[in-house]
């Protein structure tokens, strides 16, 4: 039966200084290629600072879960199918997306949510190939999962074992929701054997990476070295680094052995270098990590599929569309958060 879509819905409108009001904005139709989505869930993201500190022209949402309502000529999706939306509109054509690498597309036509309307409206009017099915024995919040914890914590785990094949521990910097999900993505990925030491100055979120699996160091409370000696090492064999601060970082790198690789993640600021006792003679490596690729979802759904408990722990927080204000109010000064979902 066909859902009856609304010519216009109200949808939230960042306009900046930390406000989020509301408006009325037109429901697209999909052309040739294109699929429109009735959004059921979007979860936060600590990238949408900017766009909650200083407003955005679109709608802002990019982790995005929910229903295909109308399919445009020329595409392949029933109408009814459940899933869930990848950020980067990628060509497909390219000498990248040919060889599979869509977070790096050279032709990229935007970015959901940032340069297109994302997932906080009702409606979504997407690119096909950026859809990605999920059965819907899960949730619009549940497959969200897929999205920057599994998709973007796995990916920088691929990194990490493309560097080395011995990873026996594995220091994550910051316990945000990456931080979570590169830990909870490495034990899924590397095996529950896997030391992973987690750093933050927030105890609720150190305890959150603790129940998760994960060995805390409190920053605040010890130095980084000593941390890492209270878990029985002196050094771990890889780093991945969510935190975006200069300082985590040049101590990241002290603290990663031989042949090992500090991995960014987290967008900010820089690091400086000495490159001869730094890089040259312990071969480190400084790799970055952006999103992940679309081909990754389908060995993320299996597994999410396997650890699904696990998983959700990190969702924290569910709230209606009209509580977006108070959550990204507690997402963002609260610090006592994991992901928080928006659910329409
Ligand atoms: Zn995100
Ligand atoms: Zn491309």
């Amino acid at each position: 039966m066909a859902t009856t879509i609304p010519s216009s819905c109200r949808v939230p409108h960042f306009v900046g200084n930390k406000e989020i009001k509301f408006k009325e904005k037109a429901v697209p139709e999909p052309g040739p290629g294109q699929l429109l989505l009735r959004v059921h869930a979007n979860a936060l993201c600590g990238s949408e600072r900017p766009q909650f500190f200083d407003g955005a022209p679109v709608t802002p949402g990019h982790e995005a879960a929910g229903t295909v309502v109308a399919a445009g000529p020329g595409t392949n999706t029933q109408v009814g199918t459940t899933g869930a939306i990848f950020l980067m509109d990628f060509c497909g054509e390219c000498r990248s997306c040919r060889l599979g690498f869509t977070n790096q597309c050279l032709r990229k036509r935007g970015d959901m949510g940032f340069n297109r309307d994302g997932g906080y409206g009702q409606y979504e009017l997407i690119h096909e190939n950026i859809f990605f099915p999920v059965p819907d024995e899960f949730s619009a919040a549940e497959s969200t999962l897929l999205l920057d914890v599994m998709g973007t914590g796995g990916h920088a785990i691929e990194r990490c074992r493309l560097m080395r094949p011995d990873i026996e521990s594995l220091l994550v910097v910051g316990a945000g929701p990456i931080g979570l999900a590169v830990l909870t993505m490495a034990k899924i990925v590397i095996g529950q054997q896997l030391k992973v030491l987690i750093t933050d100055i927030v105890s609720y979120r150190l305890k959150l990476a603790e129940r998760l699996g994960g060995l805390p160091i409190n920053v605040r409370e010890n130095s980084l070295s000593a941390g890492i000696q209270s878990h029985g090492l002196v050094q771990v064999d890889m780093t991945v680094d969510t935190s975006g601060k200069q300082v985590a970082r040049q101590e990241a790198v002290d603290a990663t052995a031989q042949r090992g690789s500090l991995i960014c993640v987290g967008h900010g600021e820089g690091i400086t270098l000495k490159i001869s006792p730094d890089i040259i003679a312990p071969e480190r490596s400084i790799v970055g990590s952006e999103y992940f690729r679309y081909n990754e979802l389908p060995a993320n759904l299996q597994r999410l599929q396997a650890h699904r408990g696990y998983l959700s722990q990190i969702i924290t927080h569910r709230m209606g569309v009209d509580q977006i204000q108070l959550a990204f109010e507690t997402f963002f000064f609260g610090c006592e958060t994991g992901k928080v979902i928006i659910e329409q």
